[in-house]
């Protein structure tokens, strides 16, 4: 199989759907890689380092679709891109395509299969969405530590305090997958962490893997309450799957809290936990204060940490894409249901129930 890798052409987007290693795997198994010529650059990785690997380099991104089997991106094709669609051409990326009519119009209209990285299910789990879930979470306490120091806006604390001065308290409320890499790291830094999250039986995992490095405390809004009240920095990382995050953080309890202290919201993406969050920002211009409060709201966080993004996001694709390449895409889906579940889009028809539901297609 010819499998393709464009640019991304997102604004500020640095990642990419393969590394050099990746090709090699294609490689090793008899495939053809195509790489747009600097697709790698945003991530480290030179023409060089792919031509190596066994990659052909193409000039243009109109060759690397017209001649591929299979494209594999990060990020949903934008409108110019629509353009290079045609039957028979699998798409394997992140698609969020229920927020996306116009793109499931165009994937049905012109023939494509596609396969969403967000979709793909395995255990009720995500695989391809859990590294940057991990990503976002590390970086949620890195960032919260940054910008209490006074010269961010924050109150002027170290996190780890010194011999004879007290740690600084992080509350993080959901301990899925980033509350618990969030957790990992405000621990390395030496921070009084607290947990809250609904589920009785997360937190006894979390205590299971944390022991008395952390507290635990189950999710209401007195708890949430208290622990806010109490946190220097405040992390959001909560999920309802298919629904919008909830507001979990009034305006009155961030009141609460000292000024110069730190609001991370993660769950920005679905809306975001804290009533004092009404827009998303951006990485040139990351936070704003409200009632004294620094506000962090990123909606995609692992966009400012490309190289890791990138190789811990094809660390897991990959896999799933030498099965496609390997036996072609009918033979792989029939035989792996967790593929199979990723497929949004074959023979003109939306094939996902839950994206065929929320656009009004039948399924
Ligand atoms: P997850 O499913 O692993 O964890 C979510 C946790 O929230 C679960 O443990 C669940 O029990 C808990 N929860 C649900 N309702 C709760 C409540 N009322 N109080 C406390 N806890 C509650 O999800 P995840 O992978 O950790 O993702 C968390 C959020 O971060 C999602 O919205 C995800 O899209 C987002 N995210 C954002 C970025 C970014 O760049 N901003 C990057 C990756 C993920």
């Amino acid at each position: 199989m010819i499998v393709g890798i464009p640019r991304e052409i997102k604004n500020n987007e640095n990642r990419v759907a393969i590394t050099p290693a990746g090709v090699t795997s294609f490689v090793d198994s008899g495939h053809t890689v195509l790489v747009e010529k600097e697709a790698g650059i945003g991530s480290g990785f030179t023409n060089e380092d792919y031509s190596n690997a066994g990659a052909i380099i193409v000039e243009l991104a109109k060759d690397v679709w017209a001649q591929s089997d299979m494209v594999m991106k990060v990020k949903e094709p934008l409108r110019s891109e629509y353009d290079y669609f045609r039957e028979g051409l699998i798409l394997f990326t992140y698609l969020h395509l229920a927020a996306d009519p116009k793109l499931t119009q165009a994937l049905i209209d012109k023939g494509v299969t596609a396969i969403a990285y967000e979709t793909v299910e395995l255990n009720n789990t995500l695989p391809l969405l859990t590294p940057m879930s991990e990503v976002a979470g590390r970086m949620a306490a890195q960032i919260g530590s940054q910008f209490l120091q006074k010269s961010h806006g924050g109150q002027g604390i170290l996190l780890s305090g010194v011999p004879g001065v007290s740690r600084g308290k992080v509350t993080i409320i959901g301990g899925g997958i980033v509350g618990t890499n969030a957790a990992k790291i405000a621990v390395g830094l030496g921070a009084d962490v607290t947990v809250l999250d609904l589920n009785a039986n997360r937190l006894r995992q979390l205590d299971d893997i944390f022991g008395n490095q952390i507290k635990t405390l189950i999710s209401n809004p007195y708890n949430i309450a208290d622990a806010v009240k109490d946190a220097d920095l405040l992390i959001g990382a909560v999920l309802i799957p298919g629904a919008k995050a909830p507001k979990l953080v009034t305006e009155d309890m961030v009141k609460t809290m000292k000024p110069g202290s730190v609001i991370v919201d993660v769950a920005i993406d679905q809306g975001g936990i804290v009533e004092t969050i009404d827009h998303v920002t951006t990485h040139d211009n990351p936070t704003f204060e409200k009632h004294n409060i620094i506000h962090y709201s990123v909606a995609n966080m692992p966009g400012a940490v490309p190289r890791t993004s990138t190789i811990a996001l094809t660390n897991v694709t990959v896999p799933y894409a030498l099965q496609i390449s390997n036996k072609g895409v009918c033979k792989a889906i029939s035989e792996n249901e967790v593929l199979k579940r990723g497929v949004n889009i074959a023979k003109g028809y939306v094939t996902h129930k839950a994206i065929a539901k929320d656009l009004g297609y039948n399924y």
